[in-house]
């Protein structure tokens, strides 16, 4: 139902929680975020619960730090609203997570393809796929992990996937779900919605159908899914705020 990511000199956790709140008018039964660096070099945390912003804020633990981050309000389609069903979702060894919008069309044949591999879900959503997925590449960059990912998924998504080995940039992609990457100073925005965005930095970038991009906490690259270079130059919006 709603992303929203941060790259930067901040502490993610807050800026993601506020960006969600931004999103709530949309609807939506739980929320949840995930943070890489902080304390630990490369450490993943993972928050997330039913219900509203508010409540996932208030039983956020207290050291979540880390100034790369992704955060989700879900709407579900797979699945009830729980715990377990919220986003971010995780592979085994806890290395990604990964939040989405849309539907994997082709998720129970996925599913059964990763028990056969001996991969246990957790939940029931469609997400979860993603999130095996991409761990189990072992390209050498997390680009070419979301990419190979993708090949084999079919159905709409707006995605964001933080990666506990490549703590310095957040990959995104888009089919049918939208995506908005803002352009901060020092640091980058992704949001599903301008409301969550605007409020940071009007310098944005529409991501298209069948696009992928890197955020850093310097600027962002946009590439087909098959990671060939796209042009998305940022444009500044006019807006009367
Ligand atoms: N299909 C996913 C789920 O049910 C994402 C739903 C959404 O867009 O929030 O978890």
């Amino acid at each position: 139902c709603g992303i929203v990511g941060y790259i930067g000199t901040q502490q993610a956790a807050p800026l993601l929680l506020e960006g969600l709140t931004r999103l709530e008018h949309r609807g939506y039964d739980s929320a949840g975020i995930a943070v890489v660096g902080g304390g630990t070099a490369g450490a993943l945390r993972i928050a997330k619960k039913a219900g509203r912003v508010r409540g996932l804020q208030a039983d956020l633990p207290k050291r979540f730090t880390g100034k790369v981050g992704i955060g989700h309000t879900r709407w579900a389609t797979h699945g009830p609203a729980n715990d377990v069903n919220a986003h971010p979702h995780t592979n085994a060894t806890h290395d990604v997570a990964v939040v989405h919008n849309g539907i994997i069309d082709n998720a129970a044949a996925l599913r059964h393809r990763l028990a056969d591999e001996g991969v246990e879900l957790v939940s029931d959503t469609d997400t979860e796929v993603l999130a095996h997925l991409v761990g189990l590449s072992t390209a050498d960059t997390l680009e070419r992990r979301v990419s190979e990912a993708l090949a084999l998924v079919e159905g709409t998504y707006g995605l964001a996937v933080v990666h506990a080995d490549f703590p310095d940039r957040i990959v995104v992609a888009r089919n049918g779900s939208p995506l908005i990457i803002g352009v901060g100073e020092k640091e980058m925005h992704v949001a599903s919605d301008l409301a969550a965005l605007v409020r940071y930095t009007t310098t944005v970038a529409h991501l298209e159908d069948g696009e992928i991009a890197t955020l850093t906490a310097t600027g962002f690259t946009t590439y087909r899914t098959d990671l060939s270079h796209t042009s998305r130059p940022a444009t500044t919006l006019d807006l009367d705020l």
